[in-house]
């Protein structure tokens, strides 16, 4: 018998994003439309920032990352 255990962690625990101060402003990466911040609630599990535009969610790390794909780019 070859009962091999598989754990996935199966949990969906608030993900660690670091939220950004209240008043910060973000130009979207994708349409340069101004971000919505959204705020900080422990029954919300998404990004914080969200473009109304796109209709997505992005954190500071995807911000930072698009930053610094796009200055290579120049
Ligand atoms: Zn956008």
């Amino acid at each position: 018998m070859d009962n091999s255990i598989s754990y996935d962690g199966g949990f969906k625990f608030k993900p660690d994003y670091k939220w950004p101060e209240k008043g910060t402003e973000k130009e979207c990466p994708k349409c340069s439309e101004k971000l919505e911040l959204v705020e900080n609630r422990k029954t919300y599990f998404g990004k914080p920032w969200w473009c109304v535009p796109c209709q997505w969610q992005f954190s500071e790390e995807d911000l930072l990352k698009a930053r610094e794909d796009s200055l290579e780019e120049e």
